[in-house]
């Protein structure tokens, strides 16, 4: 195998120029209007409605006129009614976590699991996976998308799979030492217990030299505590139920200067989250995707409700051209106000692990009484580190004093899927 070939799971796609890419693109979102359109009576009414007319539609430059579909539509349409192909051509689906209300359900047709598999793979081979390399997959198989979308991926790139799926953290540890695990594939919270667990059995994990997280946040300050624990490269892969779940957007290269989304697969957007217009690259907003290749339901216009930045459109270190985004910094609907003050809850995670002695398990408790909002910060930590040293600095770095309460590690809860981070309650 030639050493391209190992870099790249498809070299050709991989480093298409910008300009070949923008014409693919152009046609595709043209091509997957019309499809949409003839196939699913619902979207043909959505767009009837709007007043767009596909006959018109000259591609690109038009994108801003159409539409956007959310999590709303989804559920509109619950369970299949977005699907423009025949139930016989359904090979599997999946469901979202739920995290933000209903589930999403997502069917797939035999093209859309090698779509899923190729957009994966090319993760892999990003994250220096080889043919062979064992690859231990702790995210669920089941109806989230994590585990299976993993699975299919490692198929696609050869590697050797230990499908672990969630849960018996002890376990877990003892597969990778008898395995010689190569690549840890998690969400990211549940590599913090894997840690603690290990720590707590005197073991170690020497053969890991890889992880790759998702799902969720994953910020400087966590990656390097994982990078402290484990000594692996840590990369934050990306992707969504909407758009046929983990990896098919994209994924940080070695480079780690943001993370590659694959545009001949997707059509992305940044939207300003309250007028709902374009911004330029650089600035923060909501991205929009546009699915380019998918079956069963093709996405168009999706606001993700995920908040980043175009980063860039140069070629990458790395050798690939498509763009980079910037690392996830939450969702609109995760920015909370407290007196004034308005903040995600992976800016208390950056500021809580700067505090040494502070440990990766914290939740954000919101109580509201009578319209006003108090902040209370639970967080684990070793001996020394005091509620009031919480409090002094995350007024410093963030603005507000909170409620440092400090605990014991070991006693927050822990989840094996998505971290609950924040609990809002009424009192
Ligand atoms: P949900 O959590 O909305 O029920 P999914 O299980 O499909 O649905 O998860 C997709 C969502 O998870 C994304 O829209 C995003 O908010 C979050 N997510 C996935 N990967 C990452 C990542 N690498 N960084 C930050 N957030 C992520
Ligand atoms: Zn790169």
């Amino acid at each position: 195998m030639s050493s391209e070939n190992t870099r790249f799971f498809n070299p050709e796609r991989e480093t298409m120029s910008q300009d070949e890419l923008q014409n693919w693109q152009n046609s595709h979102v043209k091509e997957v209007l019309r499809y949409v359109v003839d196939r699913n009576d619902y979207m043909r009414k959505y767009y009837e409605d709007a007043g767009v007319s596909v006959d018109d539609f000259c591609g690109l430059d038009d994108m801003e006129k159409l539409p956007t579909i959310s999590k709303t539509t989804f559920r509109n349409t619950f369970p299949m009614g977005l699907s423009c192909v025949d139930r016989s051509q359904l090979r599997e689906m999946h469901m979202s976590s739920g995290s933000t209300g209903m589930p999403i359900v997502m069917p797939y047709t035999l093209a859309d699991l090698h779509q899923w598999a190729e957009c994966m793979a090319r993760c892999y081979r990003m994250a220096g996976g080889q043919p062979g390399d064992t690859v231990q997959i702790t995210p669920s198989f089941g109806l989230f998308n994590g585990g299976f979308g993993m699975y299919h991926g490692a198929r696609a790139a050869e590697l050797f799979v230990i499908p672990t799926s969630s849960g018996n953290t002890e376990r877990q540890i003892r597969l990778v030492n008898h395995f010689q695990t190569k690549i840890f594939c998690a969400v990211i919270s549940y590599c913090i217990r894997v840690i603690e667990v290990m720590n707590s059995l005197g073991l170690t994990m020497p053969s890991l030299k890889t992880g790759i997280f998702g799902a969720e946040s994953v910020t400087d300050a966590m990656k390097k505590k994982i990078h402290e624990a484990l000594g692996i490269e840590v990369f934050n892969i990306y992707g969504m139920t909407e758009t046929g779940g983990v990896g098919t957007l994209g994924m940080d290269c070695a480079d780690h200067s943001g993370i590659h989304v694959w545009e001949d697969q997707y059509y992305l957007e940044v939207i300003d989250p309250v007028t709902g217009k374009n911004v330029p690259d650089g600035t923060l907003g909501e991205l929009v995707v546009t699915s380019l290749t998918r079956e069963a339901v093709p996405v168009i216009r999706f606001r993700t409700g995920d908040l980043t930045r175009i980063l860039t459109r140069e070629k990458c270190a790395c050798g690939r051209t498509h763009l980079k985004i910037d690392a996830i910094s939450g969702r609109t609907d995760d920015m909370l106000i407290i007196k004034g003050v308005n903040f995600f809850p992976t800016q208390v995670e950056e500021a809580l692990l700067e505090i040494p002695g502070v440990l990766p398990q914290y939740q954000i408790i919101i109580e509201e009484h009578a319209g006003v909002k108090e902040i209370y910060i639970h967080v684990e930590a070793e001996e020394g580190v005091t509620g009031f040293m919480v409090e002094k600095h995350l007024k410093e770095r963030l603005g507000f004093s909170p409620k440092g309460d400090i605990f014991k590690p070991g006693t927050l809860p822990r989840s094996e899927g998505k971290a609950v981070r924040v609990i809002k309650r009424s009192v």
